[in-house]
This record gives structure tokens, sequence and C-alpha cells, in this order.
């Protein structure tokens, strides 16, 4: 007998975060079945996502995998879910009011992952999105990639935001390896994984052009984060 709570969650889930993993595919941030995406249902109990080695193609409602936060335990669905589960259900638990998660290996993104650099915050198509560098997370040691790799990655994710508020930095590049991005919701997470793609793009060809080329701001920075941002936001339709 189905837990009315687990069924619940699922339905709440299953549109947007199917539509969010086709979304990775047809914004050409996530080819073959490279990127996930997931989110957390309104009770903050339950987490859906991707399964494992699906292709877009052919991928339904039903092959999403619904896992409990706390317990990391799959409670629905009868696929395995995508091998980043750990890294996502580490994401929920530390970063409080993120309801959707991502993880791509989209190109320019990861060449700067994959030079352990941080994107610093060259124009306001960056502002508008990211209040700040987007960070990259150290390395994993071999102990880390070792043992429980995927938990890891979540860990060393979350320190790198010890000092920083990943509400208004919703991404972080870990290290060798590719992006990861939030937000309020699956589509937000997306949006934000659309948005990290075209500013490492542009960080790309501007450090190309200039190596020393120099970053925004701070005041107009702060002025095009805090127009789409925070209480006194004015972007778009009320
Ligand atoms: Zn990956």
């Amino acid at each position: 007998m189905q837990d009315p709570e687990v069924k619940k969650a699922f339905e709440e889930l299953a549109a947007q975060v199917l539509e969010a993993n086709l979304r990775l595919q047809s914004s050409g941030l996530a080819p073959l079945t490279w990127g996930n995406a997931s989110a957390l249902d309104s009770t903050g109990r339950y987490m859906l996502i991707k399964p494992s080695g699906v292709p877009y193609e052919t991928m339904k409602e039903n092959d999403l995998v619904l896992l409990e936060l706390a317990t990391g335990k799959q409670v629905m669905g009868d696929k395995r879910p995508s091998s980043d589960t750990p890294t996502h259900l580490e994401i929920y638990r530390t970063f409080k009011g993120v309801k959707g998660v991502v993880h791509t290996h989209s190109r320019f993104a990861t060449v700067f992952a994959q030079l352990g650099r941080e994107i610093p915050p060259f124009g306001t198509t960056h502002a508008d999105h990211f209040y700040g560098s987007v960070p990259c997370a150290r390395a994993l040691t071999k102990e880390e990639v070792e043992g429980e790799y995927e938990l890891n990655t979540g860990k060393v994710i979350a320190e790198t935001f010890k000092d920083k508020d990943p509400i208004a930095v919703p991404g972080v590049l870990v290290k060798e390896h590719g992006p990861f991005t939030w937000g309020s919701s699956a589509k937000q997470a997306v949006d934000n994984a659309v948005a990290l793609e075209q500013i490492a793009e542009m960080a790309w060809r501007m450090l190309a052009l200039d190596p020393d080329c120099r970053t925004i701001d701070d005041y107009l920075l702060e002025k095009h984060y805090s127009r789409k941002h925070g209480k006194n936001a004015y972007y778009g339709q009320k």
C-alpha cells in the first residue's frame, strides 16, 4: 500500500522534474544522458530525481525516483536513481530554501571547473543571476573519492559555501568535474544552469581577448542583482 504522503510528493513534483530534465537536453547543456535535475517537495521530506542512464527521448514521469531526504531511502519508482543522488540530497540538507538542484557538464562552465578557476563577475548578465564570483570547490582528496564519492562531493560543495550565501550565489564548480546549480524550484535551477553556461562562455572569451580584464564595479553588480532579487526587486511582472 503506497503511503499517501509519498504519492502526494510524487504528484506535486513529477511534471516539473521531468520538464526540467528534458530542458537540460533541449537547451544543449546535457548531451547523451549527462546531467540531472531534481526537486524537493513542499514538506521538505522528499526529493524526486532523474533515473540513472535513461535516455531523455524516452524518459517518462514514472521513470523518476522519489527518495526520503533524511535517509536517502528510495520510496517510489523502480529504476535506480541518478548516480549523483547523494550530492543532490546533501545540497538540500545543507542549503535551506533550495527546492531544485541541477548538475550538468555544460562545456564552458566545465572548462572553468577543470581549470579549478572561479568565474569572476565581468558584467550585468552575471550580476543578474549570481551576486559575485561563482566559486570553484576544492579538489576532493583520494580518500574522499574512493569513499562515499557523491556524498563527499555534496560535502565539499557545502564547505565552499561556509562563508557564502548559497541563495545569492546559486551555483558552484566542482573541480575537474562540472557545475551544480540550484534555486527555489527545479525550473529556477535549470535557468541558473543556462545562465551559468552563458556567463562562463562570455568570461572565457573575455579572458582570451584580455587576460587582465577587470570585473564589474561593485555598485553595478549590486544594482543588477537587487533589481531581480530580494525585497526591493522590480524586474519582471508583479
Ligand atoms: Zn557529473
